[in-house]
């Protein structure tokens, strides 16, 4: 820390993403990136706008949203395009966060938010099996956020369980936070025009394969988004670049593309499930595009560092009640049967 950093932050703890290693080709399963590169039109799009971006972009991002808008039947009014999730969620809690409660075991930029944003927070402790139960959410007077599914569990509730939480704070925003929802999870979209304190965050990073271009959206009642505005006006207007927003609006367009991707990921999910099952892993049923799993006599870090000198990079988390599983993402069928490959090989020579 120099001796100019301020005490406001003196103490705060980033957040640590995912290796992006540069050394290596490895067989990259630690971000829950698509393994799948985006559609044609999407680069198409991007490559042609990147030839206009002398002008700033749009700050309404109207085009991209009202086509987001549109494929959800909402209207602008009820979305807001932001740069990733991330940035959807920092505004969030900025602008609705008094105190907040989230899971113990979730999304780990939620408790980071909190600190930079100076909002006292509360972690709920998951069931001992990682399942989340409703009923700890219920009249809280806390502002809430969800992942669902939620991460990195990959365990979904559903409509009906988010629907009685949402009722059960009225005076309070619930925010899920829908980043993997497309991969078989219930989404509670359809309950925006019903509850004026949901908020919902979608990505374009996973489902739509477009990590790297940083596309998001907050969606909810006029209200919300109007407030969220005020937030964004005061950061960064501009927040959504020229080729993001053509690129998303191609994305939109080429749907059929992603979901076929998904039914891909989700029968490799299926896959690698009960292949680990049957290596002696627990694996909870996942309705995202990863699976966390853990085998007992054998550590997560230990899997983590064997798999890496193998050439397979997965997530290890060394968090309390977590730190013996590890989170792989689902990718193609050819990356999946190499981790089990090499998991199988460590399996063999750690446990002698
Ligand atoms: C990946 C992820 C995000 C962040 O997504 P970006 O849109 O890339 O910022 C948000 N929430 C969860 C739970 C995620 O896993």
């Amino acid at each position: 820390m120099s001796r100019f950093f301020t005490e406001r932050y003196a103490s705060l703890v980033p957040y640590i993403p995912g290796e992006q290693p540069q050394d290596m080709q490895y067989v990259k399963l630690n971000t829950n990136e698509s393994p799948f590169p985006p559609s044609p039109g999407v680069v198409e799009a991007a490559a042609r706008e990147a030839g206009n971006c002398r002008l700033y972009s749009d700050p309404e991002s109207r085009l991209v949203s009202e086509a987001f808008a549109a494929s959800l039947g909402l209207k602008r009014e009820q979305v807001l395009a932001c740069n990733g999730s991330d940035e959807t969620l920092n505004f969030a809690f900025m602008a609705f966060g008094r105190e907040l409660a989230f899971p113990d075991i979730s999304y780990g930029f939620y408790p980071v938010f909190a600190e930079l944003n100076h909002i006292p927070y509360t972690e709920i402790p998951l069931r001992k099996d990682l399942s989340l139960a409703p009923e700890d959410y219920y009249g809280l007077h806390k502002m809430i956020v969800l992942a669902n599914p939620n991460a990195p569990t990959g365990m979904a509730l559903k409509r009906d369980e988010i629907e009685a939480i949402v009722k059960a704070n009225p005076d309070e925003v619930v925010l899920i936070d829908e980043a993997y929802v497309d991969f078989g999870a219930e989404s509670a979209v359809g309950l925006i025009e019903k509850y004026d304190n949901l908020l919902i965050a979608q990505t374009f990073s996973k489902f739509r394969s477009l990590a790297g271009a940083r596309l998001g959206f907050a969606i909810g009642d006029a209200a919300l988004i109007r407030d969220l505005n005020t937030i964004k006006y005061a950061t960064n207007p501009y927040n959504v670049n020229r080729m993001t927003s053509a690129a998303g609006i191609a994305a939109l367009e080429e749907d059929a593309y992603y979901r076929a991707n998904a039914r891909t990921i989700q029968a490799n999910r299926r896959f690698t499930t009960d292949a680990l099952r049957a290596l002696g892993f627990e694996v909870p049923e996942s309705s995202s595009n990863f699976v966390f799993a853990r085998r007992p006599g054998l550590s997560g870090e230990t899997l983590y560092r064997e798999l890496k000198k193998r050439g397979v990079l997965v997530r290890h988390f060394s968090k309390p009640r977590i730190d013996d599983y590890v989170r792989v993402t689902i990718g193609t069928r050819e990356q999946m049967d190499i981790f089990l490959r090499e998991t199988e090989t460590v399996i063999k020579e750690v446990l002698v």
